[in-house]
């Protein structure tokens, strides 16, 4: 297969799906992975199509019923194929403007499970060749290419997305399969914090200011406001507000402070205790007077400086409503996904995000070395799925009990190099990757990495995020076309119809 042809790239996840050309440095498209149901059979994708029909119902246009549905699943799995296939076929024909069977096609998914690695793939593969007829495929693991393209063999690829936060270790080319893990604590869970935090500052607000209108005739009003903050909102305005002001909310308001909540309020305090004292004691130089102290009016405004007690303002416009939080408050929104505990009684801070990157840095050391030098995939086996049990079972370290795999290059096997836990974590913790859009949250990667310093403090932490705001949300994209771009495609495999049907028959002879 010749390594420079054109080829399209497309990555699905669970909040959006991106798609382009692998000779373009920026997609074609960013789609919302959702659709709009439309009465019984009409699908709208597309952001601006979504956003109209969404818009246009809550101002009581259409009389049709209008639902929002997904394409994947909260564990960030496809489920929704047939409509997988139509948002597919509809890329090709608006936004690529292309047939689908002239051009070779890249589809990036995350690390999944081996049980259910099988299956989707099959589903890809199934309407690559069958309903779409693409003339080659290739299925690449999202991680992996983010590790790849950033020339990394060995990384720890933290991705904090919508449905949650994936951590997948990396060695020597391989995703360490047992120690990947998953915190559901994302995006959308901070969607759904924002969300309750700022209707209850609004219902605060309009019981103060008995805000309730009584027309003349004794009627009670009911506002626009009374709409947005009702409890029965359907899917269309849970999409159409997590699409618009959350968004605005999460980019501007929400920051993650760099320790710990209490930790940070102990600091603050102790700072405003030990500038209290100073002042009295320049007071009691100044004065002669060994008792001097400062009046209540000079430590109250000492206290209010308190950079976590500061307001940040936000305009909610469905209210028309400015509403004002402290720091503290927004450090408490996204402390969440650190400490979900906090929320509610039934999460514990072992679901957090510190905790769950520590587990798999350990998990990973415990088994690289458990499993033995000799173990390892060669880069080559593992930069892309394959889609048949015998095969898909060595892309993964945990899987390969000391099997060569046939598929493989040869290239970067630790086979000669002594695998410790230690060498592992090092390995590891100075190879983080953060990437994926909730990542983009203030303060984010300095706390990950004073998470980290707390688990590992003897090992050196080196972390590796794109600053710019719009590569870091395409980041698994632009790497899948970076791969799609190597100089050659040995390192990867790529399919034909006349693979995906051999490998069916040959299927379909062993069940016999
Ligand atoms: P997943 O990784 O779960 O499959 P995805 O890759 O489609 O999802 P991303 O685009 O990485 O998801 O992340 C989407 C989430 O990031 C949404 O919840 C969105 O609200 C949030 N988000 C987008 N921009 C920002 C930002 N600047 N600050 C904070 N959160 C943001």
């Amino acid at each position: 297969m010749s390594h420079h042809k054109k080829c399209v790239v497309i990555k699905i996840g669970s909040h959006h799906t991106i798609a382009g050309f692998n000779n373009t440095e920026l997609p074609q498209c960013i789609l919302p992975s959702s659709y709009l149901k439309k009465g019984s059979d009409e699908y709208i994708f597309g952001t601006i199509s979504m956003l109209e029909e969404a818009m246009a119902k809550n101002e009581g246009e259409t009389n049709e019923s209008l639902e929002v549905f997904t394409t994947v699943d909260e564990n960030g799995i496809p489920y929704n194929w047939t409509v997988i296939e139509q948002q597919l076929k509809y890329i090709y024909k608006t936004q690529l403007k292309c047939e689908p069977q002239d051009l070779p096609l890249v589809i990036t998914v995350p690390h999944l499970k081996s049980e259910l690695a099988n299956k989707v793939l099959e589903r890809y593969f199934n309407i690559a060749f069958t309903k779409l007829n693409v003339p080659v495929l290739q299925i690449i693991i999202e991680p992996l290419a983010i590790a790849l393209a950033m020339g990394k063999t060995s990384a720890l690829v933290i991705d904090l997305g919508s449905s949650g936060c994936n951590i997948t270790p990396i060695v020597e080319g391989t995703v360490v399969k047992t120690s990947v893990m998953r915190s559901r604590f994302a995006g959308d869970f901070l969607d759904y914090q924002v969300t309750q935090k700022v209707e209850n500052i609004v219902k605060n607000n309009k019981k103060k200011n008995n805000s309730e209108e009584i027309d003349i005739d004794g009627d009670i009003n009911i506002s626009n406001e009374d709409n947005i903050l009702s409890d029965n909102k359907d899917s269309v305005d849970v999409w159409l507000q997590a699409n618009t002001w959350i968004q605005d909310f999460k980019i501007n308001m929400l920051q993650v402070s760099d320790k710990e909540l209490p930790e940070l309020e102990r600091f603050y305090k102790e700072q405003a205790e030990m500038q209290i004292r100073q002042q009295e004691q320049l007071q009691q130089y100044s004065t002669n007077n060994v008792n001097a102290k400062l009046d209540e009016a000079a430590i109250a405004s000492i206290q209010n400086n308190n950079p976590l007690s500061q307001k940040k303002n936000f305009l909610y416009k469905l209210a028309n409503q400015t509403i004002s939080l402290e720091s503290r408050q927004c450090y408490e929104l996204a402390e969440s996904l650190f400490n979900p505990s906090m929320i509610s009684e039934k999460y514990t801070k072992e679901d957090g995000l510190g905790e769950i990157i520590g587990k798999s840095i350990k998990k990973a050391g415990a088994s690289v070395s458990s499993v033995g030098t000799n173990t390892i995939g060669a880069l080559g086996a593992s930069m892309t799925i394959q889609p048949m049990n015998t095969q898909s079972k060595n892309n993964y370290l945990g899987d390969n009990n000391g099997n060569n795999n046939s598929n493989a290059t040869g290239i970067n096997s630790l086979s000669t190099t002594a695998t410790t836990p230690e060498y592992i974590y090092s390995m590891l913790l100075t190879n983080i990757i953060v990437t994926g859009a909730t990542s983009l949250i203030n303060g984010m990667e300095q706390r990950i990495i004073k998470e980290l310093s707390i688990r590992f403090p003897q090992y050196k932490i080196t972390t590796f995020a794109n600053q710019v705001t719009m590569d870091r949300k395409i980041q698994g994209w632009t790497s899948s076309v970076s791969m799609s771009n190597l100089p050659s495609w040995e390192l990867a495999k790529w399919y034909t119809k006349s693979d995906y049907e051999k490998e069916l028959n040959s299927e379909t002879v062993n069940e016999k």
